[in-house]
């Protein structure tokens, strides 16, 4: 399973996840349509699926085109069948969604939006987390309730430490400014941020990162209490 990152928009990513030998593929959050056609176009590779993580139109704007072109199906969280556009497939928290050679668990992980969900391609060690978890940050809370973040995030902190973590949007060195800003003595962090530099400069994603710098570097993830959690997601919106 190969995975190939496409920038959309302003700042956000969407994902290929490309079976090799079949020619096919899922896409994850197309944010639009035009830059997925156009990789799929090159490399004769066929739609399949449309895997959203939420309703946000920078996650879903591409879902009616894809489907009137490729014939796939849209796939996401069934308390959002109203507000993912031509959605098929309703998906619950904790789900095995399994189709062809693809197979991911579904955990729902609310916060930045009610029904939000990641999707864990475990057999692959690899987890699309939407606007939940980002590279040195997480999500603002728009519907749901700090606790629902912190439980969700907690969801992912548990995850094998070698997990790749897959998000929707280059925010990674904005992040990290806030991250030594209030850790800095982070060497790890530091080390970080030389690297974060070194791929921004060649105009590189930053993306995927690993789950276990997450866990070493991301003040989001480090925080232990909901208490210290809340106050750091005040402190990152004011920054
Ligand atoms: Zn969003
Ligand atoms: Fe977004």
């Amino acid at each position: 399973m190969k995975i190939e990152i496409i920038k959309c928009l302003q700042d956000n990513y969407s994902y290929l996840i490309i079976d090799e030998i079949e020619q096919i593929a899922c896409v994850v959050d197309p944010s639009e349509a035009k830059p997925i056609i156009n990789f799929l176009k090159n490399k004769k590779i066929n739609l399949k699926y449309i895997l959203n993580t939420h309703h946000h139109y920078d996650h879903v704007g591409g879902n009616l085109e894809l489907k009137q072109k490729y014939n796939c199906e849209v796939i996401g969280f069934k308390g959002d069948k109203d507000r993912i556009p031509e959605i098929d497939i309703f998906l619950e928290d904790n789900q095995i969604w399994k189709k062809n050679n693809f197979e991911a668990k579904i955990y729902h992980i609310p916060g930045h939006t009610t029904g939000h969900i990641a999707f864990h391609f475990f057999k692959e060690k690899k987890i699309f987390t939407g606007d939940t978890l980002f590279s040195l940050g997480c999500g603002r809370i728009f519907e749901g309730t700090y606790e629902q973040m912190f439980n969700s995030l907690k969801k992912i902190k548990r995850l094998p430490k070698d997990t790749k973590i897959y998000c929707g949007h280059e925010y990674t060195l904005q992040n990290s400014n806030f991250c030594i800003a209030e850790d800095p003595n982070n060497l790890k962090l530091k080390e970080k941020i030389i690297e974060i530099n070194e791929k921004i400069k060649n105009n590189l994603p930053t993306i995927p990162s690993i789950l276990n710098d997450e866990l070493e570097c991301n003040l989001f993830l480090k925080a232990n209490d909901l208490e210290s959690f809340s106050k750091l997601r005040d402190l990152k919106d004011n920054f």
